[in-house]
């Protein structure tokens, strides 16, 4: 029997040949005995309810899905996993949350379950942000691909060299791996990247934030020019799209739930409160919610220390998450929240940014997010998997204009929320500085600056550049003062390979 999503055969039908349909000869079709030229790849008619079974996917891959309990492929799966497995590029406009992971991993393992990796060649490279996203792929890979023998590697920041070499040593069918630590390796020339197949760009927007084109563009260099590439991005600014079009080749692009669109299951709140009232406001806050398990996200990764300081000299069980933390204790505190052995963990956006944590009852912006993408982001971290969740906000005065654009790209106003034990604040508060010559009058209080993170400008050009290595900020935001105008070489722009530990 046909799968649903081919529903006619008849010689040569392609409504368009970029879009719909495929000449090259598949898995897919070898499998269903489907002659190329003879299929029409939409679904649009189907009435059909799609399995797992009908996307072309291997007895023991389906297995493992089986195994995993998933009943029902997502709609990025859907439609990502048959032209993955047709080996066509793929642009997927996807956040964390849609079963995107599954949507390139399960038909990679059947590609790559025929052929054996030669030592020092991996077969396909799969490229992440973090080292935690780039873990959390490298379990899909075991979990989905445990009825196969394919032999997997992580390359990531923070653990040891040799062990990684001696993986790459023994041939590797999938590697995964944030960009610095796969340079490294490269520039020790432990690692040969010609005979890489498949290529994965995960979470495109993230690396851009982070600083990582460059290195990227290097790694994607140094791969062969037939290939197959399989780009992913929660948004799509124009850098990316400019991006995407230089790394694929007439790519199916895929889109699943709008970038913008926070969960319906979420009950947004925001409390506005003078920024010497944040803290009283969270404590406030915790108390009175019934908390299962709570992330609060802070702009930046001290705040996120102080935060935990603060909660916990407060009475509160609290844990931090961010990129300065060695490695073993990132790994053992996210353990604990998934387990449910911590209730509260305080995180910057990066180093919780695609986690995936299942059950997170609570969402608390104690900072404002700078970009309304990131809103969107950390709320979606709550009411997943049609699950109830709560996001709740706390603003000040100042975060007036981030606030707007927030509601502007959600479409809405989130509802404001009174607190008891601390005043409301009003947008209007919010104080102008005291300009030399004496004109404009109000002086921002010292305890408000002490809130407000301190702005590019007023930090030192030597922290500036500290922080290019460290913090994920945007990307132009890097954008150093120079004599060349618009255009700024790429060596300057180059971060470092310490903001893979983000
Ligand atoms: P991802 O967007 O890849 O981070 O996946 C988010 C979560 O969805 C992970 O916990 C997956 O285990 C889960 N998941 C992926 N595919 C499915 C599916 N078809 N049915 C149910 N859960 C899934």
């Amino acid at each position: 029997m046909l799968p649903p999503y081919i529903c006619d055969t008849r010689p040569c039908v392609f409504p368009t040949s970029k879009d719909e349909g495929n000449r090259q000869e598949s898995l897919t079709f070898r499998r269903l005995n489907i002659k190329i030229g003879e299929f029409y790849l939409i679904r649009k008619n189907s009435t059909e309810h799609m399995t797992f079974r009908n996307l072309g996917l291997s007895e023991a891959t389906l297995k493992a899905v089986e195994d995993s309990g998933y009943t029902e492929p997502t709609p990025i799966q859907e439609q990502a996993i048959p032209i993955v497995l047709m080996g066509r590029d793929v642009l997927g406009c996807a956040q964390t949350g849609t079963g995107k992971t599954a949507g390139f991993t399960l038909p990679m393992i059947d590609m790559l379950a025929t052929g054996r990796a030669r030592a020092r060649m991996p077969r396909s490279l799969i490229l992440e942000p973090t080292r935690e996203l780039a873990a959390q792929v490298s379990e899909s890979f075991e979990r989905y691909g445990k009825y196969h023998r394919l032999a997997t590697a992580l390359l990531i920041g923070g653990e040891s060299f040799g062990d990684q070499e001696k993986a790459l040593g023994r041939g590797v069918d999938v590697l995964i791996a944030t960009p610095g630590r796969l340079i490294d390796l490269f520039e020790r020339g432990r690692i040969l990247l010609s005979d890489v197949k498949v290529l994965v760009i995960d979470e495109a927007d993230r690396m851009l934030d982070m600083g990582f084109i460059p290195d990227i563009e290097r790694i994607v260099g140094l791969l062969p020019y037939q290939r197959q590439t399989l780009f992913f991005s929660a948004t799509m600014p124009p850098e990316i799209r400019k991006l995407a079009d230089r790394f694929l080749t007439e790519p199916k692009e895929i889109t699943v739930t709008p970038p913008a669109s926070p969960a319906e299951t979420v009950d947004q709140q925001l409390a506005l409160v003078h920024g010497d009232d944040k803290r009283a406001a969270l404590r406030e806050i915790l108390r009175s919610e019934v908390i299962e398990n709570g992330l609060i996200f802070c702009n930046r990764k001290r705040d996120v220390d102080i935060l935990v300081k603060s909660l916990t000299k407060h009475g509160f069980e609290a844990s931090a998450l961010h990129g300065d933390m060695p490695q073993f204790r990132r790994t053992d505190t996210l353990e604990r929240f998934r387990s449910g052995e911590l209730r509260l963990l305080v995180a910057s956006d990066v180093a919780a940014r695609g986690l995936d944590i299942p059950r997170v009852s609570h969402v608390f912006n104690f900072d404002v997010p700078i970009h309304a993408e990131d809103y969107v982001h950390r709320i979606g971290r709550t009411g997943r998997a049609g699950r109830l969740g709560t996001a709740i906000t706390i603003a000040q005065p100042d975060d007036v204009l981030h606030t707007q654009k927030i509601e502007k790209l959600i479409g809405r106003d989130v509802p404001r929320r009174a607190l008891e034990t601390v005043n409301a604040a009003n947008w209007d508060d919010r104080p102008r500085r005291r300009r030399r010559n004496g004109k404009a009058a109000s002086v921002e209080p010292e305890s408000l600056a002490r809130e407000r993170p301190r702005r590019r400008s007023e930090t030192s050009p030597a922290k500036q550049m500290r922080r290019r290595h460290t913090e994920a900020a945007p990307a132009e935001t890097f954008r150093p003062d120079t004599a060349f105008g618009e255009h700024i070489p790429a060596f300057l722009l180059r971060p470092g390979r310490e903001a893979q530990s983000v």
